[in-house]
């Protein structure tokens, strides 16, 4: 084994060099903000508008003069009703109008009273007594404490979630620019590999398993916003293989492939890429991970010149696959979307375990916080042990040779960062 041993490449250096390789798309498609959920924006969202656009009542009660509630206890007469959706008349001293949340200050007032907090006499029902000091601006949102005109509500490279729709609309914004959804081709490599479906648990034959890579791998890409396609399972022959990858390169930004990339192994999904174009193998100091594949296949430059479609080949352990996708193919998918990182430090929190043998990789331990307010560890972290992705809710990110004491503070990345 030691003579194919190739020296190790750190993550940061790997996911470096391949950075350096991607050219953001720059095709722009306009959304309706409606479905824009999860889609890139390609734009600066500029206010056109101050939200709220006018001072308004954040509870249900009296606006008021709050110079004419002195001392506590003074009656005010009631002159106008102002419900939200409507907008009310200049507030004259010694008046108070009766006002809904959302509604607009009436000119004049500057304070509202909460309706707990005033008293009606039945007999007069427009004279209302109010039993609490008033100070100035209570209960008053201030037009534009939301937003201000003119600010960038939301900028490019921000990967649009529910409330930034919330607040792409509440500005008036009915569509968005967005990136085009990068296209990936996903295929899975290895003989033993069954669908789902096509065999019973009962009839698998020995040294067969089921395809798990290919489900999960599928629904991060879609969570990424990619369009994906299904290539299946590759024909076992490289003229054939060729073929598919070099079909596949056309339509796609990305091939995606799991297995098959550990050293000395037998498939043709790695001699196709490099006979169609430039494939790296590199050994990562990471734990779970180790082989990844890098590499482009060039498309065939008819017209204009256009970038490579590019190909990753992950390993084929599920756990490796899983977490070689959040480290390596998240960010490259972002880029490639020319997003921006939002949250780019982890949580540090304490460990509820002792790591006292680390491993000389980088380690990403699977995880999950407990309800006193650390981390406790999935006790197999085998990287064919995919329960752990499971049970964790994310992964703590042990540097080479660390060992790590009950109570040590640690990086720690929810899986709800990666999968955003
Ligand atoms: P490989 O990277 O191809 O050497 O595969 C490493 C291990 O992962 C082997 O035990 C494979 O059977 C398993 N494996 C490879 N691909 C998949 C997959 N798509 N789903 C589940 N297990 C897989
Ligand atoms: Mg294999």
């Amino acid at each position: 084994m030691s003579s194919t041993a190739k020296p190790l490449m750190s993550l940061d250096d790997a996911l470096d060099t391949m950075l350096s390789h991607v050219q953001s798309l720059t095709s722009v498609e306009t959304v309706a903000t409606w479905d824009a959920d999860g889609r890139m924006l390609s734009e600066d969202v500029v206010s056109e508008l101050a939200v709220p656009a006018l001072d308004n009542s954040s509870m249900d009660g009296y606006a008021v003069r709050s110079s004419d509630v002195h001392p506590v206890g003074s009656s005010l007469r009631v002159t106008q009703r102002i419900p939200a959706g409507s907008h009310g008349q200049a507030l004259l001293p010694g008046e108070a109008a009766r006002i809904f949340t959302g509604a607009p200050i009436p000119p004049g007032a500057d304070a509202v009273v909460m309706q707990e907090h005033v008293s009606v006499d039945p007999a007069q029902p427009e004279i209302i007594t109010i039993n609490q000091t008033v100070s100035k601006g209570q209960w008053i949102r201030r037009a534009g404490e939301d937003v201000s005109l003119g600010t960038v509500i939301l900028p490019k490279g921000c990967r649009l979630q529910p409330a930034e729709l919330g607040l792409a609309a509440s500005i008036g914004r009915a569509e968005l620019a967005v990136v085009r959804k990068p296209r990936v081709a996903l295929l899975s490599t290895g003989d033993e590999l069954i669908m789902p479906g096509r065999v019973a648990p009962a009839d698998m034959k020995p040294g067969t398993i089921y395809n798990s890579n290919r489900f999960f791998l599928r629904a991060l890409l879609q969570r990424a916003g990619c369009e994906v396609t299904d290539l299946g399972i590759v024909p076992d022959q490289l003229q054939a293989t060729m073929d598919v990858l070099g079909q596949a390169s056309v339509e796609h930004d990305l091939i995606l492939s799991s297995g098959g990339v550990s050293v000395g192994e037998e498939d043709h999904v790695k001699p196709a890429v490099q006979a169609l174009g430039v494939l790296n193998v590199w050994q990562i100091a990471m734990k779970p991970g180790k082989p990844l594949a890098f590499g482009w296949i060039n498309k065939p430059s008819s017209v204009t010149p256009q970038p490579p479609c590019f190909f990753l080949g992950l390993p084929g352990n599920p756990v490796s696959s899983f977490v070689t996708y959040l480290c390596v193919v998240r960010p490259f998918l972002l880029a490639l979307q020319g997003g921006v990182e939002r949250d780019t430090a982890p949580y540090q929190l304490p460990i509820h375990f002792d790591w006292p043998r680390p491993d000389k990789r980088r380690e990403f331990l699977r995880v999950r916080r407990n309800g006193h307010g650390g981390l406790d560890l999935f006790p197999n972290q085998s990287s064919g042990v995919l329960t752990s992705a499971v049970w964790g809710d994310g992964l703590v990110d042990v540097a080479p040779g660390q060992v790590l004491c009950q109570g040590d503070l640690v990086p720690y990345w929810p899986f709800s960062h990666w999968l955003s």
